[in-house]
């Protein structure tokens, strides 16, 4: 699933690149896989490689190599985490449950010593976006630091809230890292040296924002729970101008089209939707995020498919790469 992210802040301190790994791209509940879809998956492995003749005689990496993760692993059931490194800095965009894998990978670099330094990005706070932070090792330890950035006011005492002792046993002032809070504005961008970070409205009930991160002429947009229905097309224009020549976008896919038609206002979007925006945005990239926790593997492998013959039929000759996020994917831009 790609190479190690180099995390030593030394070395990769002028690296113009922007490194993306994806902890979490579930939407709205935490899904592991259940005892029954992981018996269904090795029958069909068995049987993919008893009836297929390519197998015969080749060594057990390359008949693995050959199989599709929908079938020997799991895009993941992990609500949204990103990981973004880039000009030594290291930045979080949500703590959904995928935080806690993160948190664990942090604790073998300079965040297991309290020498690390983090920032974060919260999209909104909805409760899949926020409830792996407790869980989140890194921010225990004293001499961490974290900066965290959102367009909410209030994002302490609704991060503090969660960790309310009727809801958890350890409030979030045990959390001994030192803890820094900066509001953002949206549609206005931050300038953080080396790279900027600059966001914008989304419709999304209680309101969720997206991130764009800038360096050098890249740049990686994550564009989670939004909608586009009939009461906001005509914000289309401003998303569009907003979105226009990234690298890659990590996009809101939780529904099918036909789903999207019956769940109106539920601050969702899908594969279609994205695929469309991206084309009229010229990103070079989309990356389908943030799938609904009903969705089987197979589902999500089939969604992907789909989105790939729309793009075919709809804008032909385009050069959009349309992939799904799954745990472990490491990008490079
Ligand atoms: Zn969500
Ligand atoms: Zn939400």
């Amino acid at each position: 699933m790609g190479e190690e992210i180099n995390n030593s802040s030394d070395t990769i301190s002028e690296d113009p690149k922007i490194h993306v790994r994806y902890y979490g791209v579930r939407g709205s509940i935490p899904t592991p896989l259940k005892p029954v879809e992981i018996e269904q998956k090795c029958k069909r492995i068995i049987a993919e490689i008893i009836k297929n003749d390519k197998f015969r005689g080749q060594k057990l990496r390359e008949i693995f190599n050959a199989v599709p993760i929908h079938l020997k692993s799991t895009y993941g059931g992990n609500t949204p985490c990103v990981l973004v490194k880039t000009a030594g800095h290291t930045i979080i965009i949500d703590a959904g449950s995928g935080i806690r894998n993160l948190g664990i990978d942090l604790m073998q670099q300079e965040f297991g010593q309290g020498k690390g330094k983090a920032i974060f990005l919260f999209s909104h706070t909805h409760w899949d976006h926020i409830q792996g932070l407790p869980f989140f090792t890194p921010l225990f330890i004293p001499g961490n630091q974290f900066e965290f950035y959102s367009c909410f006011p209030d994002l302490k005492e609704r991060l503090k809230g969660q960790q309310d002792s009727r809801y958890f046993p350890i409030g979030m002032d045990y959390m001994q890292a030192e803890k820094q809070f900066f509001l953002l504005k949206s549609n206005e961008s931050k300038d953080f040296g080396k790279f900027t970070i600059k966001t914008i409205k989304l419709d999304h009930p209680g309101s969720a924002y997206g991130y764009k991160i800038e360096i050098d002429g890249k740049s990686f947009l994550y564009s989670s729970d939004l909608e586009f229905n009939e009461k906001n097309y005509d914000t289309m224009p401003e998303i569009i101008e907003f979105f226009k020549g990234a690298d890659v976008l990590t996009f809101d896919s939780q529904y099918t089209l036909a789903e999207s038609f019956t769940k109106i206002d539920w601050g969702h979007s899908s594969i279609q939707i994205g695929i469309d925006i991206a084309n009229h945005s010229g990103i070079k990239k989309i990356v389908l995020f943030h799938y609904d926790p009903t969705y089987s593997d197979q589902k999500i492998n089939e969604i992907t498919e789909i989105g790939l013959s729309y793009k075919k039929a709809i804008y032909p000759g385009s050069d959009l790469e349309v992939i799904p996020s799954y745990e472990g994917l490491e990008l490079e831009i």
